[in-house]
């Protein structure tokens, strides 16, 4: 793989999305040398450019509740976690929350929270979605895995968008990051179901993961495509103390995590060109500009955390989460004012839907689709 010279990786990969060539993700994935990665994030920014312009679309994230019925062995808030205090947002935080996101300007929402399936949360989200949806925002529902008709329920209430990671698309190394009645095939099946249902469909995989091999993370990249994705949310593992996986010492240093993870980024976009790709909070958990960092290697997405700040301690996935008091105005002044200094601007009062999206399917961008 070495024998390729890196510029005339990324010469293919300009051309055309999912060129064969860039089956050197691999590569891409675990640049280390301060040139080559220089280079390839300038590709992958040049190519965000393009298609996305030197705006980034923010959508404010609700962290709905931390109940879980899953016990992902990586997660903060997995049921098996004891010392935590859980909560549920009411369908009236929920709609207050929706307003603050629209008087930002964001015009789109992401309402995330730990898997809860049934009658009573379908019923409950469904409201939600109801209540909200006079506001004509954007609606990204990341709750997990659910039956078709779940989805389908929530997409004709009002949901547009659907983000389910797939973690990673290694079943072995899944099954080692998950109790063994957490089914990797499942996932994969929600994710076509999302499909079916007309959602842009959003997944993604955690990087620097203990046993994972470059290997992994270039057929992560090829999996993405395979699936035809519209949104990729990926970013580095970081530990929780409370969890088994965060008892074992992670592979790579936080420097090398936020390395891994913009190289990830980058290597995605010169992949699939026309997709949205979000710079996580994870980013910025491992550097303070961390995703101004993850937009200048390719993402063009932000999620901005609306949720109030008395919650947030109780939503923390990993160790380190940032902004655990900062509230959603001043996160509002704050971004605005470190995307300035990379020369972007937020992209205010668009929805910021996915190019990908639109050009698979064939409908207009800022169509509205569901109260219309
Ligand atoms: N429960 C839903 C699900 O799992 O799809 C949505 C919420 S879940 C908290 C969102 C994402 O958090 C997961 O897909 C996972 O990738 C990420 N996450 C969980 N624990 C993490 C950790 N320790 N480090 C980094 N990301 C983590
Ligand atoms: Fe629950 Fe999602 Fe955390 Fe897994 S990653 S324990 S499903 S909240």
């Amino acid at each position: 793989m070495d024998a390729i010279p890196l510029q005339a990786i990324i010469d293919k990969a300009l051309e055309r999305p999912r060129n064969p060539t860039v089956g050197a993700p691999a590569r891409l994935a675990v640049l280390v040398g301060p040139a080559d990665l220089r280079a390839v994030r300038a590709a992958a920014y040049d190519l965000k450019c393009r298609h996305c312009g030197r705006r980034v679309s923010m959508r404010g994230i609700v962290e709905l509740g931390n109940v879980c019925a899953k016990d992902c062995l990586y997660c903060g808030i997995r049921k098996s976690n004891a010392s935590l205090e859980r909560y549920r947002l009411s369908a009236d935080d929920i709609e207050r929350l929706a307003r603050v996101d629209a008087d930002a300007g964001y015009a789109s929402i992401v309402l995330q929270g730990g898997e809860i399936e049934g009658e009573a949360n379908t019923a409950f989200i469904e409201e939600c979605l109801r209540r909200i949806a006079p506001l004509r925002l954007g609606v990204t529902l990341s709750l997990g895995e659910q039956t078709e008709e779940t989805y389908r329920r929530w997409k004709d209430a009002g949901a547009s968008r659907y983000l389910l990671r797939i973690e990673t698309s290694s079943p072995e190394l899944y099954a080692r990051l998950h109790p063994a009645d957490h089914s990797w095939e499942r996932r994969v099946e929600c994710l076509r179901a999302l499909r079916r249902c007309g959602y842009q469909v959003g997944t993604g995989v955690m990087c620097a993961l203990p046993g994972q091999t470059p290997l992994d993370l270039a057929r992560d990249i090829v999996f993405f495509g395979d699936i035809d994705a519209d949104m990729i949310g990926m970013g580095p593992y970081i530990p929780h103390p409370d969890t088994p996986l965060g008892k074992i010492a992670p592979p790579l240093s936080p420097a090398e995590r936020l390395r891994l993870g913009l190289n990830m980024i980058a290597a995605t976009r010169l992949y699939l060109h026309d997709v949205n790709i979000a710079s996580t909070t994870a980013l910025q958990a491992l550097a303070p500009d961390g995703r101004e960092q993850g937009v200048l290697a390719g993402a063009n997405v932000m999620m901005p955390n609306i949720t109030d700040t008395k919650y947030r301690r109780r939503y923390q996935l990993y160790a380190g989460k940032p902004c655990l008091d900062e509230n959603a105005a001043l996160c509002r002044g704050c971004l605005e004012r470190r995307l300035a200094v990379i020369g972007e601007t937020v992209n205010y009062g668009a929805r910021g839907d996915s190019p990908h999206y639109f050009a698979r399917t064939g409908e207009s961008p800022e169509t509205p689709r569901h109260d219309d």
